[in-house]
């Protein structure tokens, strides 16, 4: 295969496999992300905006039954009914009345307005007379005219420096169920901002009031949506411009919207005591936040293991065509590089010697009466010399020489910067040494002799010519008698 379509297929290899595993692993972590959102979307949607608002109205209805039974109670209250009926002779009675009730019941304040009279009395004293034209007062003519015995209303409490308060407005009725007035007590909405306040804490979601109009009526310590404060319309908010498309008024329900680049979960209420709407929102990344982060854990964990498995099959085939690309370049029998190995560094070597006028000589090697030598001892006895001479032939170069098994028991060698005389004197110690080396297979000395040709390069000289040339001076030492170095310049000359 060639070089660079090798590459290529590595890269397409390597390419292939980055893109299975990527998109293996991202698949796998989006469909657990995705799944686990689902879930987690359906439980706050299902279960725990729903259960929280149940909770808020629950407590709320618990602060509010107590004050009703008061209320109630000082409806039917003989002294009370006495008191107005017998011309609300002595103020400071009624004063101490409501003064008792809120001390004893720990109300916030307690009340009673007088229909004969229009005269408002809480426990500190006389307030003031009731005023149809005064809209603060419009609470007492709709109690006066209302059907039910008794309303929940929210107002700030001018006797208690208009703090917010739950007053329950309870119709006080005569003996023959004529409306003689309106009485009963009021609590502050602390209580019920500490609830919101531990809410919002606790489980990360906003709770909030709003009346039939869409006005803001109670918040946490840290207000409503965006901050809004009570008293606030939802529509002047523009944070809300989505949620507001899908609930103009509110209207109890679950809804998602966003606002401000987040998608908000929100559960509406009626809550009918208050004529209110309980408000429980969360937002999503808040409750997205683990599993995102679990998400981006899981991608990174992906992103390594791919890279480390694609590093690992890189180096490993790297590894594997080093091996091969060495197997294809090397002779098996004595390690020394085959005639592959050498044509790719050899022609290279000669053109640069020739381009830097430095010598360099062929040496051409060829054990003497080997076929004899593999005759008489054997096959095996033949590699195990050949070997051994390769070893020997070695030890006899230097590291910049370029080696070769040329085929059989041939072997050529460029000796670079040597002219012939210099490479004679390596020759003729490699000659000496296969000489005098005993080589031993299964006990059995072995003796061998080499006929080596030189040729020194020249400048009109290719590769071929070069070798041919020291073939040539080879021959003449076979000729020759064997076992001796001879130059081809000496024979031409
Ligand atoms: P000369 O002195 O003229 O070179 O005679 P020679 O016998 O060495 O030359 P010839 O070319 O007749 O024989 C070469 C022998 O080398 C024949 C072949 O079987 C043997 N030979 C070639 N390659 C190997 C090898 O890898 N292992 C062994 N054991 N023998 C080999
Ligand atoms: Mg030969
Ligand atoms: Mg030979």
């Amino acid at each position: 295969m060639p070089f660079r379509s090798a590459i290529n297929s590595q890269q397409s290899l390597l390419l292939t496999l980055v893109i299975l595993l990527g998109s293996g692993f991202l698949a796998t972590s989006l469909l657990s992300y995705y799944s686990s959102r689902a879930s987690i979307r359906d439980n706050i949607i299902n279960t725990e905006l729903p259960l929280t608002s149940d909770t808020v109205y629950s407590e709320i209805q618990k602060d509010l039954v107590r004050p009703v039974l008061i209320s109630s109670m000082m409806a039917r209250d003989t002294f009370m009914r006495d008191w107005v009926v017998e011309g609300e002779r002595n103020p400071e009675q009624m004063t101490r009345y409501l003064k008792e009730v809120m001390e004893h019941y720990g109300t916030y304040t307690s009340f009673f307005v007088s229909d004969s009279s229009l005269t408002y009395y809480q426990a500190k004293g006389v307030l003031k007379k009731i005023d149809a034209r005064e809209p603060r007062d419009v609470w007492y003519y709709r109690v006066r005219d209302m059907a039910a015995p008794y309303e929940i209303n929210v107002d700030p409490d001018m006797a208690n420096k208009d703090n917010l308060t739950f007053f329950i407005n309870y119709k006080v009725l005569d003996y023959s169920n004529k409306f003689i007035g309106a009485t009963g007590v009021g609590l502050t909405v602390d209580a019920v901002v500490t609830l919101i306040d531990r809410y919002q804490q606790r489980y990360q979601r906003s709770v909030y009031f709003v009346d039939t109009f869409g006005r803001i009526v109670l918040t946490g310590a840290d207000g409503g949506p965006s901050g809004a404060l009570a008293g606030q319309s939802l529509r002047k908010l523009p944070s809300l411009n989505d949620l507001l498309k899908k609930l103009p008024k509110p209207q109890s329900g679950t809804y998602e919207y966003s606002s401000e680049g987040h998608n908000h979960f929100l559960n509406v209420r009626f809550i009918p005591e208050l004529n209110w709407y309980l408000f429980v929102d969360k937002r999503e990344d808040t409750a997205l936040y683990d599993i995102r982060q679990s998400l981006y854990v899981n991608l990174l964990i992906c992103l390594i293991v791919t890279l480390v498995v694609v590093w690992l099959l890189h180096q490993l085939i790297n590894r594997f065509k080093h091996k091969i690309e060495a197997q294809a370049t090397l002779d098996a029998l004595t390690g020394l590089p085959n005639r592959r190995g050498f044509d790719m560094l050899a022609s290279k070597t000669v053109k640069d010697t020739q381009r830097e006028a430095k010598p360099l000589t062929a040496m051409l090697l060829d054990l003497d009466h080997f076929k004899k030598l593999n005759d008489t001892h054997g096959h095996l006895a033949g590699d195990q010399v050949l070997a051994g001479f390769s070893e020997d032939l070695k030890s006899c170069l230097r590291q910049s020489d370029i080696i070769c098994r040329w085929g059989g028991e041939e072997f050529i060698i460029l000796l670079k910067n040597s002219d012939s005389r210099g490479a004679r004197r390596i020759a003729e110690k490699i000659r000496l040494l296969a000489e005098q080396h005993t080589y031993v297979f299964s006990n059995h000395p072995l003796q061998v002799t080499v006929s080596i040709g030189l040729a020194e390069l020249r400048s009109e000289d290719t590769l071929q010519t070069l070798i041919a040339r020291a073939d040539r001076a080879l021959y003449a030492a076979k000729l020759h008698g064997r076992n001796q170095v001879c130059i081809e310049e000496a024979l031409s000359a």
